[in-house]
């Protein structure tokens, strides 16, 4: 091969040679930097197709000219004298130039130039290559700023290669963990972690790291003074352009002062809930809306819920106060807390209730104070108090008062109404008959005690049965004449109360139980029981007697026996000082008046018919031959004439007339206005009657009973008693003297 080869050297090797400058040249063409040739001059010959890319000029733009074509005026005219100096003592010039291009815009290139010299050594060309660093340029500057702005961060900032081994560290990282760079290089990156960050924090944050190529969270780091600090953590990887590992970063930011505005804040807020929870007052924070926003201790325990839970982002109104005191609803727009809110004022209530989370409520005072932010309404503070026992004690004092107010009143009513008994008693005893007493009893003790009707009885001489005397009021419920027996009050001496007709014990002389009941009250003096005092309660419920309490109507009950006793002694008096004057009147075999009596009596109606200009007749009787009685019969039989002939006398009697026995068997009769005439007839009618008697004793007729009378009239046969007498006696004595069994006026 070398052989056949041989046999062509010259034209081969013209070939290869020009194959060679062929190939040169399209290597030339095809380089990615720009080639520009010039002559000696500068004057430029060739330019390959990279020079158009760059400069934006073709070829035959370029060629002729020089490179003074891309000149932008950015060099001194010294670095071309440089560059001038250089390439002219044969030596290669390299260098960066700011150029324009064809467009006008700038940019920056890298320019070696190299001469290229002839068979002589002189230089024949220049051959430029340049190339376009802008870009590289700019992430050189971008690197370069980077690297300051790493440097220059407030934020601790390291890197570290593939092992954790620092390779940079800013100057915030030295300066807060103060070491000197020299201390940390080299060193692993967890290292300048604190040991008392939860022991798998590092490898949570190395996994995270090259797994999740991030890691951010908190960590405390330790300075070289062995203080800790807490900072925010962000690590990351960092790779080159292909994804290939070159290390990792971490950039820390000391948080020590957000941590203890944090802690200072947390502070405040647990203080202001101490506060909050030991406030005896109950407290609770609204949202615009109405919704709780806080509350404390004593607001849950008084609302009877166990967790603020249950009570916040609530509608306060509708969980605590949607009912009114007396169980209407209670609409939130109605609400006089909300309303005051709404329009941004402090209100203040005292007379609704809040209602429990077991549904009981409880009265409350309570103040709603709104908040404003910025001048804008945002919710509003509400406190309250339970008072219960403030409401209760103010009811117990009004109770209290009331109660003094009755009792005082009732102190009163007793002193009136024993006054008015002292001033019934001191009438009774001025009486001078029962009647007269029970007249006034009648009218009087209506009005002293508290009762709608009632009636005085008393027990009849006989003892058999109890007659009312005394009746006021209307429509009695009692019969007015009973049997002692009927009468609880009589049998059992107490008073008997009966409230309503419902009760078991009702006395029998009640026919029917008054609706506001009754009261049997036994009326007994010096042992003796002389009647009941009978009173009915005030109907209905209107009654101080039905409606009032238990110790009102023990005082009723008190009252009226207190009036029962006076009734009873006053009325036991005045029956005792009328048996007394009985005793002393009146003659005890045959009731009639005796002397004494007759002759005051007869001094008394003389004065009167004087003073009234009218006659008083006089009959003086004597039974004939009386003796015979006695002596023939017995002196019992004598008694029993006296008796029955006095019944007549009296039967003849009127209302002012007096009959009375002055001696054994001799009787005068009084008529008080009554002529003679009229005397003597009624004296005839006497004496017709008892004779017409047919007396027994023993079964033994008596035989006739015959009188004779002598019948005087006053002024006419006397002047006075003594006087009339006399007149009266001689007339007898005449009847007697003219045979007996007549009557003969004076
Ligand atoms: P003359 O017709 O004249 O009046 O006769 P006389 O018998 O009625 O009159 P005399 O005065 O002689 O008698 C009265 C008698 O009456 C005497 C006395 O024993 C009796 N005597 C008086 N008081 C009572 C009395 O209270 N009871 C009884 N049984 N007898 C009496
Ligand atoms: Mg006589
Ligand atoms: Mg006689």
């Amino acid at each position: 091969m070398k052989k056949e080869n041989s046999g062509r050297t010259g034209a081969s090797a013209r070939m290869r040679a020009d194959e060679l400058v062929r190939l040169q040249i399209a290597a030339l063409e095809a380089a990615p930097n720009a080639i520009v040739i010039t002559d000696r001059k500068g004057t430029i010959t060739w330019v390959n197709s990279a020079f158009q890319r760059l400069t934006g000029y073709t070829g035959e733009e370029a060629i002729g000219q020089t490179p003074r074509l891309l000149k932008s005026g950015q060099q001194s005219r010294a670095f071309y004298t440089e560059m001038w100096k250089t390439i002219l003592s044969g030596r290669r010039w390299q260098g960066e130039l700011i150029n324009r291009r064809k467009d006008g815009s700038l940019y920056r290139e890298e320019m070696t130039l190299t001469a290229v010299h002839g068979q002589g050594g002189e230089i024949t060309h220049f051959i430029a290559i340049k190339q376009d660093i802008t870009q590289r340029k700019q992430a050189e500057e971008r690197a370069a700023w980077l690297a300051q702005v790493v440097e220059n961060s407030s934020e601790m900032i390291a890197i570290g290669d593939s092992d954790l081994r620092i390779t940079f560290a800013n100057r915030a990282y030295l300066q807060a963990l103060g070491y000197s760079e020299k201390e940390v290089l080299g060193k692993l990156l967890p290292s300048f972690q604190s040991p008392c960050n939860r022991p798998s924090l590092t490898e949570e944050i190395e996994t995270a790291t090259s797994e999740q190529s991030g890691w951010k969270g908190e960590v405390l780091h330790r300075r070289r003074d062995g203080t800790d600090f807490p900072t925010l953590l962000s690590t990351g990887l960092l790779k080159d352009n292909e994804g290939h590992l070159l290390g990792v970063f971490g950039s820390a930011l000391d948080i020590s002062e957000r941590k203890r505005a944090e802690e200072e804040l947390r502070e405040s807020a647990d203080r202001t809930r101490l506060l909050l929870d030991s406030l005896a007052k109950a407290v609770y924070g609204l949202n615009s809306k109405g919704e709780c926003t806080f509350c404390n201790a004593t607001c849950l325990e008084l609302l009877g819920y166990r967790d603020s839970s249950e009570l916040l982002g609530k509608n306060m109104h509708e969980l605590t106060h949607y009912k009114r005191p007396d169980g209407t609803l209670y609409p939130l727009n109605e609400c006089r807390g909300y309303r005051a809110f709404q329009e941004g004022k402090t209100s203040h209530v005292r007379d609704e209730v809040f209602w429990r989370a077991d549904g009981t409520s409880f009265p409350v005072e309570y103040w709603s104070y709104p908040i404003r932010r910025k001048g804008e309404l945002t919710g509003a503070v509400v406190t309250f108090v339970d008072i219960t026992e403030r409401k209760q004690a103010e009811e117990e004092l009004r109770r209290t008062h009331e109660e003094l107010n009755i009792a005082l009143e009732e102190s009163q009513q007793r002193a009136r109404e024993n006054e008015k008994l002292t001033e019934l008693v001191d009438v009774l005893q001025s009486c001078q008959t029962v009647e007269e007493a029970y007249t006034f009893i009648e009218k009087t003790l209506p009005t002293i005690l508290l009762c709608r009707a009632g009636a005085l009885f008393m027990t009849n001489p006989s003892r058999d049965a109890v007659e009312a005397v005394a009746v006021w009021g209307e429509s009695l419920s009692t019969e007015k004449v009973f049997r002692p027996d009927d009468c609880w009050a009589l049998r059992r001496g107490k008073i008997h109360r009966v409230e309503n007709a419902a009760a078991p014990l009702r006395c029998t002389h009640v026919c029917e139980s008054p609706a506001g009941g009754y009261l049997c009250v036994p009326l007994a003096a010096q042992g003796e029981t002389l009647g009941v005092l009978y009173m009915e309660g005030q109907a209905e419920s209107s009654g101080p007697w039905a409606k009032a309490p238990e110790k009102q109507k023990e005082a009723l009950e008190r009252q009226a026996a207190a009036a029962g006793e006076r009734i009873s002694l006053a009325l036991a008096n005045l029956r005792l000082r009328e048996v007394l004057r009985h005793q002393s009147t009146r003659d005890p075999l045959t009731g009639l008046f005796n002397r004494r009596y007759m002759e005051e009596s007869l001094n008394r109606e003389l004065g009167r018919a004087l003073r009234g200009n009218l006659p008083v007749s006089l009959i003086l009787l004597d039974l004939d031959h009386f003796k015979r009685f006695n002596d023939t019969f017995g002196h019992e039989a004598g008694d029993l004439v006296l008796r029955e002939g006095a019944k007549i006398l009296q039967s003849h009697m009127r209302g002012s007339d007096i009959a009375s026995r002055i001696g054994g068997e001799e009787f005068v009769l009084i008529f008080p206005a009554m002529p003679c005439d009229t005397a003597h007839d009624r004296a005839e009618l006497i004496r017709k009657e008892l004779k017409a008697l047919a007396l027994q004793y023993r079964g033994q007729p008596l035989g006739q009973v015959t009188i004779s009378a002598g019948v005087a009239v006053f002024p006419a046969d006397g002047a006075d008693a003594e006087a009339l007498l006399h007149a009266a006696d001689q007339a007898l004595y005449r009847a007697k003297a003219e045979g007996r069994d007549r009557v003969v006026l004076k």
